[in-house]
């Protein structure tokens, strides 16, 4: 949690989002946004623990206040330290009621979120969750009324629904220019010199690689072992090095992966979320499950293929960037079986990853290379 002692109010908008990563990159279209509505105010971000330095430390953020699931502490700590600051936007990307309550003790001038029957004492301003929108479009549409830019490009957009559909061999369309994540993500100096140092310490082809991302944090999203091994290896002959990425609590299923793969490297818990994201920066192409691997390439502008099993486009958590597609059965009956995807698969037998064969990914992957 980031403790402050502000000598006086400081004046910043507020987005609280405090779902995992992946759902927090999706956010940083109205991040970008609300910047650009009030430069002259700072941005806070209520989110998750050991995501907001991230986004500091690229500049995409100035204040960020970290909470723990299911720890009632970190939640009033945030609370209070909010009270040293004036707020004008409160935006809740939750309509959760404990985010709810959060939102409920935070005074602020505005308070946005998406309309719940329940929600209409605490948020004085509340937006129609269109369910047809993908999500960073979707959260988009909290702020659309606040900018007549915002609500040109919404009437502009008659047909939300082809960015949830594929089109020809899985590729899906590029996000409008005015909600491209990758206009966030800095080709600084510092970046490039992060590169620079992971390169040489961990000895990468420069430019040269593929990132397979084999975890998940749901057990149904990941693709099967075998699939990732059967790729990597043929990616491999194809003259490009592998390297598996992914968490600490990835680390036994990523060394596996690459102990199948000749010269691939495991940097499953090894490199922090920057590095990552600046690694993957580099990288040829990312292939991850529907998970935050796809979110992280699209974020920083690298051609992604998603592999989805339980979870399906219409929802609107695809990889939001120019170059994704997503790889899937489409004529299984049981899918989608629920929108975040179940620990273990609920008809026991999880055909959604098993049936999917690498030679449908890798057909996937060498059109978008
Ligand atoms: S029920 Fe179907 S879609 Fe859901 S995890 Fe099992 S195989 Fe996959």
């Amino acid at each position: 949690m980031k403790s402050f002692t502000p000598s006086k109010n400081p004046s910043i908008n507020l987005v609280i989002q405090t779902a995992f990563l992946g759902d927090l990159l999706l956010a940083i279209p109205l991040l970008i946004w609300i910047k650009k509505l009030n430069p002259q105010l700072a941005l806070g971000l209520v989110c998750r623990k050991g995501l907001g330095s991230t986004l500091k430390s690229i500049g995409i953020i100035d204040y960020f206040w970290e909470i723990q699931k299911g720890n009632s502490e970190s939640y009033r700590i945030v609370q209070s330290e909010l009270k040293n600051f004036e707020i004008h936007f409160l935006i809740s990307a939750h309509t959760s009621v404990r985010t709810t309550l959060l939102c409920a003790r935070i005074k602020a001038v505005k308070k946005i979120s998406f309309a719940k029957p329940w929600n209409f004492f605490i948020f004085n301003h509340r937006v129609d969750n269109i369910k047809t929108y993908p999500e960073s479009i979707r959260l988009l549409s909290l702020i659309k009324n606040e900018s007549s830019e915002l609500q040109e490009y919404f009437s502009k957009l008659n047909s939300s629904e082809d960015y949830i559909l594929k089109q020809n061999s899985g590729r899906l369309m590029s996000p409008p220019h005015w909600a491209d994540p990758v206009q966030g993500w800095p080709a600084s100096g510092s970046i490039n010199k992060t590169v620079q140092e992971l390169t040489l310490r961990y000895k990468l082809v420069e430019r040269k690689w593929i990132a397979l991302f084999p975890g998940s944090v749901w057990a149904t999203k990941m693709w099967k072992k075998e699939g990732f091994i059967e790729l990597g290896q043929s990616l491999q002959k194809k003259g490009y090095q592998i390297i598996i990425m992914g968490g600490s609590d990835e680390k036994e299923l990523g060394g596996a992966v690459a102990e199948a793969i000749p010269e691939a490297l495991s940097l499953c818990g090894q490199t922090t979320l920057l590095e990552s994201l600046a690694l993957i920066s580099q990288s040829q192409l990312v292939v991850g499950n529907d998970s935050s691997s796809s979110h992280m390439a699209a974020f920083v502008g690298v051609p992604v293929v998603a592999i989805f099993g339980p979870t399906v486009l219409k929802f609107g958590y695809r990889p939001w960037g120019q170059n994704s597609a997503v790889v899937e059965l489409e004529n299984l009956s049981c899918r989608p079986c629920g929108p975040h995807g179940h620990k273990k698969c609920p008809l026991n037998h999880h055909n959604c990853m098993k049936q999917l064969e690498a030679r449908e990914v890798l057909r996937v992957v060498e059109m978008m290379l």
